[in-house]
C-alpha cells in the first residue's frame, strides 16, 4: 500500500476485517491505496471479538503472543511491513488455541497456525522448529518465542 505522504486512488478508513478487505481489493485492482487506523489494526474482531472471545469461550485462561511485520527483515525485503503474528495461547501450557494473521501472505502463513492447533501443539514447539532466515514464517517463531519473552528481532508485544 502507499505511503501516507503519496498520492492515492483510495482512502479507506478503519483497519479492521472490512477496512482491511476493502483496501487489499482496491490494491489489487490496480488502486493506489492508503488505510487510516485510528487505534488498533484489526478491528473488534481480532482486539476483542472472534477468536479472543472464543478462547475465554473455552474456559481457559489465555496468554497472548505478538509479534510485528515490522520487525521481521522478509517484511521489510517485500516492503510489507503492516500487520502482525499474534498467538493466543492457554496461559500455562503455551497449547495454540488460536492464530491471528494480518499482513503480508497471511493466508499462507496460517496454514502453521492451523497445524499447530490440530497437534494441540504449544508455543514452545513452534519456537524449537526451524524457521528458515529470512523468511516471513520468522514471525512466527517469534511470536512463539515471545510468549516467553525471547523474541529475537524484537519486542514481541
Ligand atoms: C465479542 C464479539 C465476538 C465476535 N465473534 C465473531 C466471530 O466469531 N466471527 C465473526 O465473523 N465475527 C465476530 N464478531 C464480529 C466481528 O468482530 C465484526 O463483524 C468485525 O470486527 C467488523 O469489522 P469492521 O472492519 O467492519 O469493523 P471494526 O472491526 O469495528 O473495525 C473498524 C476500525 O475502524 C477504526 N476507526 C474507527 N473510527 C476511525 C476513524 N475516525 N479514523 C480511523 N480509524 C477509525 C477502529 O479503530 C477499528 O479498528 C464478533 C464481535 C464481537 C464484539
Amino acid at each position: 500500500m502507499s505511503q501516507p505522504s503519496e498520492r492515492a486512488d483510495v482512502a479507506v478508513i478503519g483497519g479492521g476485517p472490512g477496512g482491511y478487505v476493502a483496501a487489499l481489493c482496491a490494491a489489487q485492482r490496480g488502486a493506489r491505496v492508503i488505510l487510516v487506523e485510528k487505534e488498533r489494526v484489526g478491528g473488534t474482531c481480532l482486539n476483542i471479538g472472534c477468536i479472543p472471545t472464543k478462547a475465554l469461550e473455552t474456559g481457559a485462561e489465555v496468554k497472548v503472543s505478538q509479534f510485528p511485520f515490522s520487525a521481521n527483515p522478509r517484511a521489510h525485503i517485500l516492503r510489507e511491513m503492516d500487520g502482525m503474528v499474534r498467538l493466543v495461547c492457554e496461559a500455562g501450557s503455551g497449547r495454540v488455541l488460536g492464530v491471528h494473521l494480518l499482513g503480508p501472505r497471511a493466508s499462507d502463513l496460517v496454514a502453521e497456525g492451523a497445524l499447530a492447533v490440530q497437534l494441540g501443539a504449544t508455543a514452545d514447539d513452534l519456537a524449537w522448529t526451524t524457521h528458515a532466515h529470512p523468511t516471513l514464517p520468522e514471525a512466527m517463531l517469534e511470536a512463539a518465542l515471545g510468549f516467553r519473552g525471547a523474541a529475537i528481532h524484537g519486542q514481541s508485544r
